[in-house]
C-alpha cells in the first residue's frame, strides 16, 4: 500500500479497460474503495474488474452508464454513494478517439465525440461536486485530458479541441468550488499503449501509408524515456492527485508524457 493515503471512496469512468481500470486497480491498490463505470457492451470486463478490486480487499461497485447522458451520470453517483456510503474521489476519464482530417470530420462525430470527452466529463464533474457539497464539502474531482490538449497531433483535431476544452473546464471548476474544499486536476496522458492507441495507429499507418505498428515505432523516437507508456504510468500520478499529498495542488492540466516533443 502507498505511504501517502487515507481510505476514500473513489468512482473511475471508462473503467473496463485501458487507463481507466490500471487507475481503478492502482487506487485499490492503495487502500480505496472503488466504484467502476463503464458503457453497457463492455459490463462483463467491467464486473471482473470490479472482481479485482475485491480480490484486493476493498469494497467495490458497478455502475454502468453512459457518461453522455445525464440522467445516467446522476443515476451513476447516486449508486456509488448509496452502495459505498459516499463520494471522495471522481475521476472522469472515459473518452473516446476519432481519428481523421478535420476536413472529413461530419458535425454528427464531431457532436458525438464532444458528447463523452467534454460533456460527459462536466457531467460528471457537477454530479460529484453537488455529492461532495451535500456530504459537507472536500473532495478531489480528476479529468482526462490529454498532451493534444495543449498541442495538436495529426488526425486529431477535434478530439484535440475537446482536451483542450477540458483543462479549461478543470481550471475553471477549480475556481468555483475551492470555497467547498474541492480540488479540480487533470492528467494529460502522451502515448498509452492501450486499444484507443491501438486504433490511433491503425489510422496514422493508413493515412501515412505505413504498415500497421510503424506510426507507433515513429512517434516513440520522439519520446525522451525511450518508451511509450503503460496505464500503470499515469496511474501512479493518479494515485497522488487521489491522495491528500496533492491538497494544495488546484486548477492544473499534468502532462505525464515521457517528454515526448511533436509539432
Ligand atoms: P480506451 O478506449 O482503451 O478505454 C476507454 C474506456 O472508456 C472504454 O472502456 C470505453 O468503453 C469507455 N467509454 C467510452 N465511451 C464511454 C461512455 N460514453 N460512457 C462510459 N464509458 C465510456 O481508452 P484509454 O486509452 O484507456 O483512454 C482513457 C482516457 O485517457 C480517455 O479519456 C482518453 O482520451 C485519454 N487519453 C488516452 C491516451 C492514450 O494514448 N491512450 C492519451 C491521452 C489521453
Amino acid at each position: 500500500m502507498a505511504a501517502h493515503n487515507n481510505s476514500r471512496v473513489v468512482l473511475v469512468t471508462g473503467a473496463a479497460r485501458g487507463i481507466g481500470k490500471g487507475i481503478a486497480l492502482r487506487l485499490a491498490a492503495d487502500g480505496h474503495d472503488v466504484a467502476v463505470n463503464d458503457i453497457d457492451a463492455n459490463s462483463d470486463q467491467l464486473k471482473a474488474v470490479a472482481d479485482e478490486i475485491t480480490g484486493l480487499g476493498r469494497r467495490s461497485a458497478v455502475a454502468v452508464a453512459d457518461v453522455a447522458d445525464p440522467d445516467a451520470v446522476q443515476h451513476m453517483v447516486d449508486t456509488v454513494a448509496t452502495e459505498l456510503g459516499r463520494l471522495d474521489v471522481m475521476i472522469a476519464n472515459a473518452g473516446i478517439a476519432q481519428v481523421k482530417p478535420l476536413l472529413e470530420v461530419t458535425p454528427e462525430e464531431f457532436d458525438e465525440l464532444m458528447s463523452i470527452n467534454l460533456r460527459g466529463v462536466y457531467l460528471c464533474y457537477n454530479a460529484a461536486a453537488k455529492q461532495m457539497i451535500e456530504q459537507g464539502g472536500g473532495g478531489k474531482i480528476i479529468g482526462a485530458a490529454s498532451i493534444v490538449g495543449y498541442r495538436p497531433f495529426p488526425l486529431l483535431a477535434h478530439y484535440s479541441a475537446s482536451k483542450w476544452a477540458v483543462r479549461g473546464l478543470t481550471q475553471a471548476a477549480a475556481m468555483e468550488w475551492a470555497q467547498y474544499g474541492i480540488t479540480v486536476n487533470a492528467y494529460c496522458p502522451g502515448i498509452v499503449g492501450t486499444a484507443m492507441w491501438d486504433h490511433i495507429d491503425e489510422k496514422l499507418a493508413e493515412h501515412e501509408g505505413l504498415r500497421k505498428g510503424a506510426a507507433i515505432d515513429k512517434y516513440s523516437e520522439l519520446i525522451h524515456l525511450g518508451r511509450v507508456s503503460v496505464p500503470e504510468d499515469v496511474a501512479s500520478f493518479v494515485s497522488y492527485l487521489a491522495s491528500s499529498d496533492s491538497d494544495y495542488m488546484t486548477g492544473q492540466s499534468v502532462m505525464i508524457d515521457g517528454g515526448i516533443q511533436f509539432s
